[in-house]
């Protein structure tokens, strides 16, 4: 049996959080694509990501059922997703923790912004993620006069930089180390003048900076990585450290966590902690891996709250083809592999989830209308479904996703005219006639005349051939 409403079906809201861009995908791709740092940069980055990523997975027998106990996993989640979410905030309850539901972006960040309040904190630290990003929060706490500080290194990067993450796990993989460099010199509290751009040094100096924040600071706010409904365990994967010192020195941690990050069972957990390292940084284990219960007392942070997040997900799972991009575990591995990707970077996809994934996420959680060019920023080419540990078949969601958005008026009238001469042999003869007239004319290699130039526009229109097929049949 296949239950979706859970009594908040409507999508994003518009105006908050970061889901829509400014400008359609073409022109945004377009100015990425003419700058030559931004290509040198991303192009070594996925590539070498690639690389390892490809070794150990190469090393695991059994892969392929791995991705297929993943995938299996996350259909039942979605099939019975309030029950588990029931589950869930009973545990949470149980073990001392407070659950809130916040239905969009609004309430998410009016419920943080208050338990942030309550504490008389004005300043909070933060693990990366995806779901605060997604809602604003940043933007909503610097209203409230809360000071947001990231602790993850790119995350800092990108916030320092006044910048938008552009990749899922790297957000600031669009920036070299000479970039940083001269970020750091700019933005960062107390740094050191003679600061050079060895990694190292960056390295040593963030921490510097981040310690301190660490050590004086009361409240966390983090995202999950997975929920185990059958516990109420949290658990956040992270690889420098910094994850682990927010989950565990504050007073107070506040974690928003999208409502399809719950699965079951322990048991689950295993599949997807294989899964993950691999898929995404290329690991065989993921170096930081905390997990939390409720509130233990005098151990780690005394009060908890977990706030669910719905924000146009109960509209993705009332879609029974659209439901599997809640699958993903935002390995990044479809961004590595997607050749799009690899050439426009991730702000051109206007949202938090670029790549793949976000062409297929993002118009879901927004409505359709609002990212009605994602869907066609893709090749179709199936690397994303290929390298995704959970089998998401993104290029069946893009066409999917294709066949709602709105199509040109034109583009509506050429299909119906195309349709009707191919349903007339003799009519649609003579348009091949015609078209290859068009060829002795002289208009080989150039776009098709307006209103239909927007076909043409990234595309080369294709020579008519010299002989037609009907030709050649009668010749024998
Ligand atoms: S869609 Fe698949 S490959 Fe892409 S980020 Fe999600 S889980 Fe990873």
């Amino acid at each position: 049996m296949t239950r979706t409403f859970l009594g908040m079906p409507a999508t994003a809201p518009a105006g908050v959080g970061h889901l829509r861009g400014a400008e359609p995908f073409p022109s945004a791709a377009r100015r990425s694509l003419a700058d030559p740092q931004l290509r040198r940069n991303l192009g070594h980055a996925t590539k070498t990501i690639r690389v390892k990523s490809a070794g150990v997975i190469g090393e695991v027998p059994d892969w392929q059922e791995l991705r297929a106990a993943g995938s299996a996993i996350k259909t039942d989640v979605m099939a019975r997703l309030p029950e588990l979410l029931e589950q869930l905030e009973a545990k949470v309850v149980e073990a001392g923790g407070v659950v809130h539901w916040a239905g969009d972006a609004h309430e998410a960040n009016r419920i943080v912004t208050g338990l942030v309040r309550a504490t008389g904190s004005d300043r909070v630290i933060k693990v990366k993620s995806m779901a605060t990003q997604e809602i604003g929060l940043n933007e909503a706490l610097a209203e409230a006069g809360i000071a947001p500080v990231e602790t993850d290194l790119a995350e800092l990067i990108v916030q320092l930089g006044n910048d938008r993450p552009s990749h899922i796990l790297v957000p600031a993989i669009h920036r070299n180390r000479a970039e940083i460099r001269e970020i750091f010199l700019r933005a960062m509290p107390g740094v050191d003048p003679a600061l050079t751009d060895e990694p190292a040094a960056l390295a040593a100096e963030a921490r510097r900076y981040l310690r301190q924040t660490f050590l004086t600071t009361t409240v966390a706010v983090s995202g999950a990585n997975f929920a185990v409904a059958e516990t109420g365990t949290l658990a956040v994967v992270e690889s420098e450290g910094n994850g682990r010192m927010c989950l565990t020195l504050p007073e107070t941690l506040i974690t928003v966590m999208g409502i399809e990050k719950v699965v079951p069972t322990w048991r689950d957990l295993e599949v997807f902690l294989q899964l993950l390292p691999r898929a995404s940084t290329g690991e065989r284990m993921n170096p930081y891996t905390s997990m939390w219960t409720g509130v233990a007392p005098g151990d780690g942070p005394q009060a908890f709250h977990l706030v669910l997040l719905d924000n146009g997900r109960s509209a993705v799972l009332a879609d029974e083809t659209g439901r599997q991009a809640l699958h993903c575990i935002r390995c990044s591995a479809c961004l590595n592999v997607c050749p799009v990707y690899e050439r426009t970077g991730g702000h051109a996809y206007g949202s938090v989830y670029p790549g793949p994934i976000g062409a297929v996420l993002s118009p879901q959680l927004t409505g359709v209308a609002d990212n009605a060019s994602l869907p066609y920023a893709s090749s179709l080419c199936g690397a994303c479904y290929d390298a995704c540990p959970v089998k998401i078949n993104i290029p069946e969601l893009l066409v999917h996703l294709r066949d709602q958005a709105p199509h040109p008026r034109a583009e509506a009238a050429a299909m119906a005219a195309a349709a009707y001469a191919m349903n007339r042999p003799r009519l649609y003869e003579t348009a091949q006639r015609a078209a290859r007239l068009s060829r002795l004319a002289g208009r080989r290699g150039r776009g098709l005349p307006p209103p239909l130039d927007g076909w043409t526009g990234s595309r080369d229109l294709p020579d008519p051939p010299a002989q037609t097929f009907r030709e050649w049949w009668a010749g024998r």
